[in-house]
């Protein structure tokens, strides 16, 4: 699954100047509006209906003692064979039109009881029944002082599935679907208790049969558990161990329009709204769409059957085998049956698309599908020709073949994650993944190529070999995230994605997050199905692939390549857990002759939170001994105590530590030393006078490096005289330890910006990246204060040479982006950026040109990689006819990627005003797509102009925001974060911790980390705001 990429775009801003965004790569999706709990759900009981409940169990106590008899007699012979447990109550609307049923509701049972949805429960009748019945079995385990089975988080473990055989009807008239499923079970402990998932659905009827006899088992009742989204059977008696078992469920559910289970999503084909429906199931929403053992653990074969009207086509993750059209205009899709595979990356979809083909060397069948003017523009033969290329590249890395015939890639309207790596069916939003190359920018070229590679890794690593639990996600994720890096390079050789942009776009961002007293593990522990939302994060993502990448640099690449394809022959279609990993890595460590115990090493990184910064300390002494420390890194030291579980003393890690001497001219030597102490002494060769110490060579290791302040002036002369002495990974990786360093206050803040000097002489895009995000959060820190101006007048002295050597780019709309010269384009944007937020003149004469050309040809000339920086320029420094005509080409502009940055330009505005009603119309869905309004509120947030109104409609909307994204955790949480980063005075520390206090809702987790990062923000501009400015004044002065 891709998470929305935090990718800090542009750089910092002045006031008076643009505002700009960290881009988001896979889009943030978005949420239908109205609260989603208003689905068909199980409601939790209340207490008063726990009191009702007992009124009526005493005054029909004795009228059931009478009654039994009778009702049991009954059962009795209604259930020869079977035992029903339908519901009499109204499901969702049934399949209209036609009238006929699908194969799964041919049969609908008569009666039963209903699933417990709750207008159905305040009918009473069975509704009440069904209540008593499960108190009965609660009291009957309270007795036992036990929880019962379905109370507990996970599922209990004396049943396996073997097999789903799974019919679904689709009705895409009134968005309804029903389903029989028959799985196949086998039983591992004797139990009179079937407990799966299912929820927000309605089950007509339960039947238990053995399988090879035709004898039935009866079926006492059954209930739902909505705590847990369990759904029980309770049977007369127990399954027998060794035995095999079919259970079958008869159900329907509504095709909801939202973002989880079997949803909805629309889209305009020549002024006719055409509707499609779609799967997400992770990480826990199988069970909103079939009952099932939606625990990846439980990996079965599956073989499906969708039943859709004609005019639609249907897609699953293997394909079809046979079409059987009835004369109704329907027609019944039945699937090959799936290898073992677990619930979350199982998927359907019910369209009208149309689609592109191509065939890998293996022969694979790689299929696009999209809507039809999409696919007919050639929109989506990118991500085609890519994806047949990638299928190649990872069958030879891996070793391991792609394991089903065909890959389909769907690409939709809206999507709660950039994409899902569905087995055989991947979906991912059209952002993601439909490109045109006339206009789109290469940042955006390589979010869809990033987003494709990572979701083709995952057929190896997530389904064909899945984590045990998803307190492992970051394995499948964190190897996913890396791959991205790897399999882009082996597309684009020369842009060196995994030695280079990896540290800006991965390290450095995750170091940012895991540097919080608040962080967590990369490996957590969860159980409820709320939580396992929560595991989605950066931390998982970002934090994973940086340790991955560590591991294999002190493996070595080959012997980790080695390792990785022993580990998918070993696990293949199975589970397996880190160890498994760690395992298989170490024997390949053994067979090449070097002996680490890489469990013993990782489990530090993974199970404890936050990362090291090592301090060496040296060069002074002539015994050639040099002492190295370690100690937990933490942006604000007065949380350390906070730490509830240990004392940040006790954190210690097992640390890979490359350390290279050099001097002016070349680097003497390099060795590899393991510390483990909190303090170590080491010898190193004998120094020379300016001999320097490097740490960390090129940033393989996931710590920041700190040194004396002799050796920090050594390494500003290096950089300032020959800066190729030092690698263009390692240049970046000073860069944004020293900013960092000194924004925690473990250094001077004048070192920092020092270094930076010598960035007019570097021409390598990545040290100017790595210093524009170091710049961003300082420049947020300052934008508000008096003397700001000194601030903004140092950064445009640094920039001033670079920005008028490289000019600007011409838009050559022939040339193909991916024969540009990536590097130089990037750094060309990237000064371009800084010159204008801190208000390089020529910058803003240039990019007002720009505009003017545009509005008064109405022909759009702006350089395609340049034109968000433009539009924002634009938009903050003219006048309102420019916000209004960006606001018309955004309505009029079809192209996804286009729409996405015009939007974003809007809230560069320094007009309150115009900021306040681009707020308001944010939650309009008819207007801004409900992804999208998380960006513009996160964006006039960053606006210094917005800050404070974003901030204030936050808190006013809460409620709002809330109901909308709450489940959605990981929206929910970019949204918190993303409106309160910022925030650095005491009396919007003091508005946040009120906010806190009377808030409702989730997010407990974003709103701890929220008052962290403002506590540190609060507590730099206490103690170095002076001293910074102080530094700065001299400096401008020399
Ligand atoms: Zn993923």
């Amino acid at each position: 699954m891709a998470l929305e990429e935090k990718r800090e775009k542009r750089p910092p801003v002045t006031p008076m100047m643009i505002e700009e965004e960290a881009a988001l790569r896979n889009g943030s999706r978005g949420l239908p509006p109205g609260p989603w709990a208003e689905a068909a759900g199980p409601r939790p009981r209340t207490t008063e209906r726990h009191i009702a409940v007992h009124k009526r169990l005493v005054l029909g106590f004795a009228v059931s003692i009478l009654a039994l008899l009778a009702v049991t007699m009954i059962a009795v012979l209604l259930s020869v064979r079977f035992e029903e447990c339908g519901a009499a109550a109204d499901g969702p609307p049934r399949a209209g039109g036609n009238g006929s049923l699908s194969g799964a509701a041919r049969q609908p049972p008569g009666a039963g009881q209903s699933p417990g949805r709750p207008e159905e429960e305040a009918r009473g009748g069975e509704a009440v029944e069904e209540e008593e019945e499960e108190e009965e079995e609660e009291e009957e385990w309270q007795r036992r002082r036990e929880l019962p089975p379905w109370a507990r988080p996970r599922l209990p473990r004396h049943l396996r599935p073997l097999h789903y055989n799974l019919m679904l009807s689709a009705f895409m008239e009134n968005f309804t679907f029903s389903g029989e499923v028959n799985v196949q079970l086998e039983v591992r402990n004797a139990s009179r208790y079937i407990v799966l998932h299912a929820h927000r659905m309605h089950i007509e009827a339960v039947r238990v049969a053995e399988d090879k006899l035709a004898g039935g088992v009866q079926v006492a009742r059954t209930f739902f558990y909505p705590q847990t989204q369990m759904f029980v059977v309770v049977l007369n008696r127990s399954l027998e161990v060794q035995k095999s078992y079919n259970l079958k469920i008869i159900y329907n559910a509504l095709i909801e329009n939202e973002l989880l289970g079997f949803f909805r999503s629309s889209y305009v084909l020549h002024g006719e709204r055409r509707f499609l429906g779609v799967t997400q199931f992770s990480p826990t929403h199988a069970r909103k769409a079939f009952p099932c053992f939606d625990e990846p653990i439980y990996k079965a074969t599956f073989k499906i059957s969708i039943r859709h009207q004609a005019t639609y086509l249907s897609l699953s993750n293997m394909p079809v085998e046979t079409s059987v059209f009835e004369e109704d205009g329907w027609v019944t899709d039945h699937f090959s049956q799936t290898p073992l595979m677990s619930t979350y990356y199982l998927a359907w979809a019910v369209c009208n698309f149309t689609y592109r083909e191509t065939v890998t060397k293996s022969g694979v069948v790689v299929r696009l599908y999209a809507r039809p003017d999409a696919i007919r523009r050639g929109s989506g033969d990118y991500a085609l020709n890519i994806t047949r290329r990638l299928i190649e590249f990872y069958e030879d890395y891996f070793k391991v073949p792609y394991s089903l015939p065909k890959l389909d890639l769907l690409a939709v309207p809206k999507h709660p994650y950039a994409a899902m790596e569905n087995w055989g069916l991947s979906v991912f939003v059209e952002q993601r993944i439909l490109l045109d190359p006339s206009i789109s920018s290469i940042l955006y070229l390589l979010d869809v190529t990033m987003v494709i590679v990572h979701e083709l890794c995952h057929q190896w690593f997530g389904d064909l070999v899945t984590p045990v639990w998803w307190e492992d996600v970051w394995l499948k994720e964190g190897f996913a995230h890396y791959f991205e890096f790897v399999g882009t390079d082996y597309l684009y050789p020369g842009w060196n994605m995994e030695k280079q942009r990896f540290l800006t776009d991965v390290l450095h961002e995750v170091m940012l997050l895991d540097g919080l007293a608040s962080s967590h593990p990369v490996s957590q522990e969860v159980q409820q199905a709320s939580d396992i939302d929560r595991v989605f994060d950066w931390i998982a993502y970002k934090k994973g692939a940086a340790l991955i990448r560590m591991l294999a640099s002190f493996m070595g690449h080959s012997v980790f390549q080695m390792g990785l394809q022993d580990y998918l022959t070993i696990h293949k279609y199975g589970n397996a857990a880190r160890n498994d990993l760690w395992n298989t890595l170490s024997k390949a460590l053994k067979r090449v002759g070097k002996s680490v115990n890489i469990q013993e090493v990782m489990d530090q990184w993974t199970l404890q939170m936050g990362y090291p910064v090592i301090t060496i300390l040296g060069n002074e002494t002539t015994d050639n001994i040099i002492v190295i420390s370690q100690e937990r890194f933490v942006y604000d030291s007065d949380t350390k105590p906070k730490d509830p579980v240990r004392g940040d003393n006790s954190y210690l890690w097992q640390i890979p530590l490359t350390i290279a001497v050099g001097n002016t001219s070349h680097i003497s030597s390099e060795a590899i030393i393991w510390v483990s102490n909190k303090s170590e002494h080491h010898r190193i060769p004998a120094l020379e006078e300016a001999s320097w110490l490097l740490g960390n060579i090129n940033q393989t290791g996931y710590f920041r490096v700190n040194y004396d302040i002799r050796n920090w002036k050594l390494l500003i002369n290096q950089l300032t005289r020959n800066h190729e002495v030092i690698s263009v990974s390692n240049r970046a990786g000073l860069i944004d330890d020293a900013f960092n360093l000194a924004r925690a206050g473990y250094l001077p803040q004048n070192i920092p910006l020092e270094i930076m000097r010598y960035l007019s002489e570097e021409k390598d895009f990545l040290p100017w990246h790595a210093a524009s995000r170091a710049l961003y959060p300082l420049d947020k820190l300052l934008d508000r204060t008096e003397n700001y101006n000194i601030f903004n007048e140092y950064i445009l002295r640094q920039v001033a040479s670079m920005y008028l050597k490289l000019g600007w780019p011409t838009n050559n709309l022939n040339k193909s982006l991916v024969q540009a010269s990536y590097q130089h384009e990037e750094l060309r944007r990237e000064v371009i950026m800084l010159a204008c937020s801190f208000g390089n003149k020529h910058c803003h004469q240039q990019a007002a040109t720009l505009i003017s050309d545009w509005i008064s040809s109405n022909r759009n000339r702006i350089p395609l990689n340049v034109r968000d920086i433009v539009y924002c320029t634009g938009v903050s420094l003219m006048d309102e006819d420019v916000w209004e005509f960006i606001w018309m080409k955004f309505h009029s502009t079809t192209a996804v990627s286009e729409k996405k940055i015009l939007l974003e330009a809007l809230t560069c505005s320094d007009d309150r005003n115009l900021l306040n009603r681009l707020l308001n119309l944010s939650l309009n869905s008819e207007v801004v797509l409900d992804q999208d309004a998380i960006d513009v509120i996160i964006h006039v947030a960053r606006n210094p102009h917005g800050r404070d109104l974003a901030w204030k409609f936050f808190r006013e909307k809460w409620k709002i925001l809330n109901a909308r994204y709450g489940e959605a955790l990981f929206m929910n949480s970019k949204l918190v974060s993303g409106v309160t980063e910022f925030l650095n005075t005491e009396g919007e520390l003091r508005e946040l911790k009120n906010f806190i206090k009377s808030y409702e809702g989730g997010a407990a987790v974003s709103f701890s980390r929220a008052v962290e990062t403002v506590e540190a923000n609060v507590r730099w501009q206490r103690l170095y705001k002076e001293e910074l400015f102080q530094w700065l004044r001299k400096s401008l002065t020399q």
